[in-house]
């Protein structure tokens, strides 16, 4: 029998938190929420902000806080302008990457084929990815939603030897519910979650995919994370608008 997972509780800054007041925010989360081993905390700042999280973390003496990029490029440098590689963002103190967020593929038009690409070069480089997937409202009322969540990680697993997948993080984030408010029902998420499962299972069996933690992100807050979190299937959260105060997130670090 394979150990329990470990809670994931991940918060996604989007473009928000600068340097100095990613400073702020670790001085004021990092003097709530203690060090706990029986969950992983990780935050996603912007990437300018990732070195300043990492003196941040490091001056407080807490390596229980782990930190990730929000986006990088498939190269590993070159004429990107603007972009970043997953060896910079190692270099800069991330820990894992998201990748195929809702926000990359549908407001900057991100690829499948680009999304793979991406968790190729993260793994390569060492570090997690974080493989964001959902459907949009008119996907799910059309009843496609599995579909759509199928064709977005099909292609990710196979390029993912199983070896690899031990250390794979899949996100559910229905685009329905970033940032609007509106969460999946304990129902929707389980049966996704349970979906989501049984794809891994089918591509590197029961065992690796039982170490694959399956996170739920879309409206995450303080006051329903322990709701979402108790759900069959559900092994982790990632939140977007709701990390960005210290204290809130600190009480949804704290709702497992
Ligand atoms: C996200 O950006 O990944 C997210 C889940 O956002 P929010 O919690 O604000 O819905």
């Amino acid at each position: 029998m394979s150990a329990p997972l470990k809670p994931v509780l991940a918060g996604n800054w989007k473009m928000n938190l600068g340097p100095s007041d990613a400073a702020r925010f670790f001085d004021e989360f990092l003097a709530v929420w203690q060090p706990r081993d029986d969950r992983s905390v990780v935050v996603f700042p912007p990437a300018i902000s990732l070195s300043a999280a990492r003196e941040a973390v490091q001056a407080h003496r807490r390596p229980d806080v782990l930190l990730g990029a929000q986006k990088v490029h498939w190269e590993p440098n070159g004429a990107y302008t603007g972009e970043i590689s997953a060896r910079m963002a190692a270099d800069a103190g991330a820990s894992l990457v998201l990748v195929g967020h809702s926000e990359c593929r549908w407001v900057f038009g991100e690829t499948t084929d680009e999304t793979v690409k991406k968790v190729r070069a993260v793994v390569d480089a060492g570090l997690v990815p974080v493989l964001c997937v959902g459907e949009k409202i008119e996907e799910r009322r059309a009843g496609r939603a599995e579909d759509v969540v199928e064709s977005q990680l099909a292609p990710v697993l196979g390029t993912v030897s199983s070896d690899e997948a031990r250390s794979l993080v899949v996100a559910y984030e229905p685009v329905w519910a970033i940032g609007t408010g509106v969460n999946a029902t304990p129902d929707d998420a389980a049966a996704m979650h349970g979906y989501i499962r049984r794809e891994l299972a089918a591509a590197y069996g029961h065992e690796i995919s039982a170490a694959v933690p399956i996170l739920y992100g879309g409206s995450v807050k303080p006051d329903n994370a322990a709701e979402l979190l108790a759900v069959d299937g559900v092994d982790g959260v990632l939140v977007g608008g709701a990390s960005l105060d210290p204290h809130g997130f600190a009480r949804i670090c704290g709702a497992v």
